[in-house]
């Protein structure tokens, strides 16, 4: 069903080799029933989108992999108009600026009924975003706050629903430590949850200069964990147990390995990255953590729509779609000088 005139083709980012992609032409996707074709206007660079970057050969598509069939390549933090909705979708909303939340569940499956859809067994993830156009389920199409531009409404899906949704997971109550280990966007992302939730201290660990920086405006008290004294100062301003709850988005073994040990006794570790290394020897509450549930969302999206979660510093670079390689390059190399990177798509 088409709305409005469109163009038969877009440009699209294409994998090329490590660290390479050219923009091809390709036919606009076709747009299922229920579902809705988005013009992006944003799409920020994951750290998950990194390994597959610098991978040589495509992988097979799956969960938000390289797909050598499809152009647009990873991204999955979009944010752009509706331009066209397939049948069974209002086409009132044609027009509308929004955001996608890109964890896509089967919708019929228990966890799905019960809004739980990053456990459905049938999960896929709403990815090629580094094109000019997108299709989406339309249910997964969320309104963008009125004060957000495209850049920041790319953020929400991942760095807002990510981290809060870990933060959630480990049950933090007002008083409690916290350690974050990590302190990249979504590491960002969990000092800003644990500080919602009422936790004291919060202690952010990275090497990073200028993403310890970003915690300290935040509240958090950021220790450099190469430094020799790091681990004991962290014992000490947690009464010398270690934090009741360690937030982990390190994916380095030697760093997921501090991080577990660093908790306390009865305390709970959750990761968003990583693998959890405990051994079954040791009393500790370990869980993975991934994306956001959809349930958890009106709690998770009344924060950042108050600012009380706050995005707005987090956009360090814009590229346009044609200077891709640009934009991945500095993403990758310049941890001190680069946060959340965004392509971008011109107005028209
Ligand atoms: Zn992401
Ligand atoms: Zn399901």
């Amino acid at each position: 069903m088409s709305n409005s005139p469109m163009p038969i083709s877009m440009l699209a980012a294409k994998k090329a080799g490590s660290g390479k992609a050219n923009l091809i032409e390709v036919a606009l996707p076709e747009v299922p029933s229920g579902h809705v074709l988005v013009h992006v206007r944003a799409c920020a660079i994951c750290a998950s989108d990194l390994p597959e970057w610098n991978a040589q050969v495509a992988g097979p598509g799956k969960r938000g992999e390289w797909d050598a069939d499809n152009p647009g390549m990873t991204g999955h933090e979009i944010a752009g108009d509706i331009v066209q909705v397939g049948d069974a979708v209002d086409a009132g909303r044609v027009g509308e600026s929004v955001w996608i939340d890109a964890i896509v569940g089967c919708g019929r499956c228990e966890a799905c009924r019960d809004g739980r859809q990053t456990l459905c067994e049938q999960v896929s993830i709403v990815s090629q975003g580094f094109a000019e156009y997108v299709v989406a389920p339309a249910r997964q199409c969320r309104p963008i706050p009125p004060d957000f531009d495209y850049p920041i409404a790319s953020l929400i899906f991942d760095m807002v629903g990510t981290p809060m949704s870990a933060a959630k997971l480990a049950g933090i109550k007002a008083g409690e430590s916290v350690a974050v280990w990590g302190l990249g966007p979504v590491g960002l992302g969990l000092v800003q949850g644990s500080i919602i939730a009422g936790a004291s201290p919060v202690i952010g660990l990275d090497p990073v200069a200028s993403r310890r920086s970003r915690a300290e405006a935040r509240g958090a008290i950021a220790l450099d964990p190469m430094h020799p004294a790091s681990l004991g100062r962290l014992r000490h301003l947690t009464q010398g147990k270690g934090p009741h709850v360690v937030l982990s988005s390190v994916a380095n073994q030697n760093a997921s390995r501090q991080a577990f040990d660093s908790l306390r006794l009865e305390g709970r570790l959750v990761t968003v990255a990583g693998f959890p290394p405990a051994g079954g020897e040791v009393r500790k509450w370990v869980s993975g953590s991934w994306g956001c549930y959809e349930r958890d969302w009106p709690e998770i999206l009344e924060q950042v729509t108050s600012h009380r979660f706050v995005l707005d510093d987090y956009v360090t670079h814009l590229f346009p779609l044609r200077e891709i390689e640009q934009a991945f390059d500095i993403r990758g190399r310049d941890l001190e000088g680069s946060f959340k990177v965004v392509v971008t798509n011109d107005q028209t």
